[in-house]
């Protein structure tokens, strides 16, 4: 197993960002990890890569204990860390360089795999420039190529795309599911396109807890089959038995005193109808808006449908 994880908790203090969360992940599959801000991703990515250590659990990399084992996890894991630090007055060279020294690598086979790093990651034009003066994308090809120098079996991507312009977008998701032919890869992300273009597995985390771990193909599935969701304000209490018999709706939520979620069966403007309910029990509706479908309403319909 390239990662293994088994109940890990942390703690910020009272703050609880993990909790209590086990997956596996075997060799040479991209998982993207996903889930909203604040979800626990970052957390998770500096347990697994030494940064910090769990409050409770255990984790492995290539079988090494992130506790116990940490010079034998840095080895075998390349880390893109959230935000990418870099040192900007450095040319790319230069810090490409000095991260191989770090891991012991010296003379012309540093050189060398510095070069071929600058290949791969296609910094060919920009290698001689500050990393001051390149575009984000440049930047993020910097950070992967230090998170690559080594030769890691295993490397975790913290939000690997974020900031990016289209045309970088593409190039670098490119470049990750290349690495991911013959490494094992986990990449955060808020962005649901994002894991489709590239995962084959999904583990989609909430709240420091896993809210699903499945095959894309079948969260892409579970969010087809759900309905969308329209918000509505009525002028009155209401009823949830009420709104449920109105055609098409699935279920109805409510987020405050007199609004409602409501979900619609697949295919279905449940608007007209709820309209016509409304007149016909003489309430008045005061807002009534569709809503775009979130990773919360993913998480809701993701969560709801396996049970
Ligand atoms: P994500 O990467 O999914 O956005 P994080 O792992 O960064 O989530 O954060 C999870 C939770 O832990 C958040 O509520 C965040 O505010 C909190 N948190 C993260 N780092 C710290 C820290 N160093 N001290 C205190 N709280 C933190």
């Amino acid at each position: 197993m390239s990662i293994k994880v088994q109940n890990i908790t942390k703690f910020y203090g009272l703050q609880k960002a993990l909790d209590a969360v086990s997956f596996d992940i075997p060799s040479g599959q991209i998982v993207g990890f996903l889930g909203p801000n604040g979800a626990g991703k970052s957390t998770m990515m500096k347990i697994l890569t030494g940064f910090i250590p769990p409050s409770e659990g255990q984790a492995q990399i290539c079988e090494f204990d992130i506790r116990t084992q940490i010079m034998d996890v840095r080895r075998h894991v390349g880390y893109l860390p959230e935000h990418n630090p870099l040192y900007v007055e450095m040319y790319v060279v230069e810090y490409l360089r000095f991260v191989a020294g770090m891991y012991g690598m010296k003379g012309q086979a540093r050189d060398a795999r510095v070069r071929e790093m600058i290949d791969i990651t296609g910094l060919g034009a920009e290698y001689k420039k500050k990393i001051r003066m390149l575009s984000k994308g440049y930047r993020q090809r910097v950070g992967l190529a230090q998170a690559l120098i080594h030769n890691p079996k295993v490397l975790i991507l913290d939000e690997p795309t974020s900031g990016l312009d289209p045309n970088q977008l593409v190039d670098i998701r490119n470049l990750i599911i290349s690495l991911g032919k013959e490494k094992t890869v986990m990449l955060s992300t808020h962005i649901m396109q994002e894991v489709e273009a590239m995962c084959k597995r999904v583990i989609i985390i909430d709240k420091g807890q896993i809210k699903t771990d499945d095959e894309m193909t079948h969260v892409q599935q579970h969010m087809q089959e759900s309905g969308e969701f329209v918000e509505v304000e009525f002028d009155a209490e209401v009823q949830e038995k009420d709104l449920k018999v109105i055609t098409g709706v699935r279920a109805a939520n409510k987020i405050a005193n007199q609004t409602w979620l409501l979900e619609a069966k697949q295919g279905i403007d449940i608007r007209p109808a709820l309209f016509q309910w409304a007149v016909e029990h003489n309430i008045g509706v005061l807002t009534l808006k569709k809503k775009q479908t979130s990773l919360e309403d993913i998480f809701q319909s993701v969560t709801k449908n396996k049970k």
